[in-house]
């Protein structure tokens, strides 16, 4: 197994203008375009394997699917019942990989399968596969499945209706926040020496002699645009792959097939389940239920979507099916419309299959190739996003005989604030930082969430906590927060913050409204923004609070 380092303290990250100059630096080894998980893991793996890698975002890094998502890292259940040993070994290691290198971020999660009369999976069904599953993605043995008695299954859960419950089974999962894993990539990229960069979209594509050479770029912050040359360019566009491959001509071969799926966000008293569940839908389907501190998450829907990706949105029919699925699984549960405190939207980029409806197209991922050189990949999860990487990485390396780079590396590379041993060490950071937080007068119980959203590098935001007479301290480590996400993590609107960089427009929308003033404040100061700046970054908060939680 690779060795794996672990540094003490979070280099500073180079300022954006900086990054810009470098952009116009080329011609570099590898261009990619898209800050997604998919586009994120790529510029790590070349980073750090020696090519030049430049990565650019034309919004903020996950602003697209890869903050959208259920936020699990699969062990892949769904490809057992398609008979697809193959992938399901192969998601089950890089889940392992993954909490290894990132224990703050991915966490295990154990997940409840309830059997039911009538269900998709009966008893010996759900024990032989749940047992397959533990041996294929060669899961601990502490973590295998455990089958539950009708009675074991409702002192888990008491929500579940006993009258249908004819037991159930408990296997191993883990969660995650995926906007920050996609973040923890790209600034482990720029740390191996990649130039990565959000709002900077490619416009198009430069072509000499028939061959893509780079792209003209715009700066969607100040609109100002320049060539970034490159002498291998990916398209990891995810949803919008097609629009990029159709600006050099017209799409040959497989395209895309998008499939919306929609969450809504309850509060938990609403639905209390005591832990993850992976339950059926009437109509066959399965959809999860996720306790997360003070809410539960519940999804997703999975329809085809013909709409711009930019503006996939949440319709009454969304909303209607997921409570439907709760209402008519859980007896004591009856949930209205007025009970949704927020939802989100996000588009699988899957590969188009004829005949075939959204749920039964499959979720691998595919590379397509174009005579002028242009790599696009598209598919696959944000659990398969290493084993991903090192397919597109491998095909540029292989377009380079006469060079040579270092194989693989990401196998042992830990990710932005993972600077932990194991699970146990994380544990104990987060007593170490429950004890931080009652000195400077905080609630401890937020110990455990800020360790998830920062890992180490949460020491640096208490670090500029220092209480000032005449502000609640509330005040001043939200504060510190904001100074830390623009200075360590990028952050250039107000929206990243909120949306992408903590989570608060989805879970704690209340929240959002309250600290709406002193993060903008805040954040005009840190960015010399002028007034009217700062009044649109406001509008455009109301109007995701407004599409978020429809008031
Ligand atoms: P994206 O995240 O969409 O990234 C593409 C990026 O390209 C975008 O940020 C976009 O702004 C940028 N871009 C577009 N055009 C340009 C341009 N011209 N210039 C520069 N940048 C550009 N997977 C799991 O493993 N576990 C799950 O629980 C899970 N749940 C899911 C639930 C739902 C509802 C959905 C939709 C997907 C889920 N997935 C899950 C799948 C996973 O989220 C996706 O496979 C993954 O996020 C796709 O990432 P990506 O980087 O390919 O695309």
């Amino acid at each position: 197994m690779t060795n794996v380092t672990i540094d003490s303290a979070p280099p500073a990250s180079p300022s954006r203008e900086e990054l810009r100059r470098r952009l116009t630096n080329g011609p570099f080894d590898l261009l990619i375009i898209g800050g997604g998980v998919t586009g994120a893991g790529i510029a790590l793996d070349a980073a750090s394997r020696g090519l030049t890698t430049a990565l650019i975002e034309k919004d903020d890094f996950a602003y697209g699917t890869s903050s959208r998502s259920t936020k699990l890292i699969h062990g892949g259940l769904r490809y057992l019942a398609q008979l697809d040993f193959k992938l399901v070994r192969e998601v089950g290691r890089e889940r392992a990989i993954l909490h290894r290198n990132a224990p703050h971020l991915v966490v295990p999660e154990s997940m409840l399968l309830p059997i039911t009369k009538g269900g998709a999976y009966g008893k010996l069904m759900t024990a032989v596969g749940l047992s397959l599953y533990d041996f294929l993605a060669r899961v601990r043995k502490a973590d295998r499945r455990r089958m539950l008695s009708k009675q074991e299954t409702l002192t888990k859960e008491p929500l579940l209706d006993p009258d249908r419950l004819r037991g159930g089974g408990l296997y191993a999962e883990y969660r995650t926040d995926d906007a920050r894993l996609t973040l923890a990539l790209a600034l482990a990229a720029i740390r191996s020496g990649a130039t990565a960069l959000n709002y900077v979209k490619a416009d198009q594509f430069v072509i000499t002699d028939d061959c893509v050479r780079g792209v003209m770029a715009r700066d969607m912050l100040d609109g100002s645009t320049f060539e970034i040359l490159a002498k291998h360019t990916v398209n990891a566009t995810g949803p919008w792959v097609d629009a990029l491959r159709s600006l050099t001509g017209p799409l040959r071969g497989k395209r895309l097939h998008l499939t919306k799926g929609v969450h809504v966000v309850l509060s938990y008293e609403k639905l209390p389940v005591r832990q993850s569940i992976y339950f059926d839908v009437p109509d066959g389907r399965m959809i999860f239920a996720i306790p997360a501190d003070d809410v539960t998450y519940v999804g997703t829907t999975d329809t085809t979507y013909l709409g711009d990706p930019d503006k996939p949105g949440i319709l009454p029919e969304d909303t209607t099916y997921l409570l439907d699925a709760v209402n008519a699984f859980f007896p004591s549960i009856t949930l209205s419309e007025s009970d949704v405190i927020s939802g989100w939207a996000g588009l699988r980029p899957l590969i188009h299959k004829e005949g075939r409806s959204p749920s039964d197209l499959s979720r691998k991922d595919e590379i397509f190739l174009e005579p002028n050189g242009l790599i696009s990949i598209a598919g696959g999860k944000l659990t398969g996003y290493r084993k991903m990487a090192q397919r597109v990485v491998d095909l540029v390396v292989s377009r380079e005989p006469n060079r040579t780079f270092e194989p693989c590396r990401t196998e042992g590379l830990r990710l932005a604030g993972g600077r932990f041993e194991d699970a146990e060490d994380v544990r104990h950071f987060i007593g170490e930082v429950q004890g931080r937080l009652r000195n400077l007068g905080l609630t401890e119980s937020r110990a455990t969430s800020l360790v998830h959203r920062y890992g180490r590098d949460c020491e640096a935001i208490l670090d500029c906590c220092i209480t000032e007479a005449d502000e609640p301290i509330q005040d001043t480590f939200l504060r510190a927060e904001v100074r830390f996400a623009v200075e360590q993590e990028m952050v250039q609107r107000a929206a990243d913050f909120f949306v992408r960089r903590t989570g608060k427009l989805h879970f704690d929308p209340e929240g959002m409204r309250r600290t709406q003033p002193l993060v903008l404040d805040e954040l005009q100061s840190l960015l010399s923004w002028s007034d009217e700046r700062k009044a649109e970054e406001s509008k455009t908060l109301d109007d995701l609070l407004r599409q978020a939680t429809g008031r």
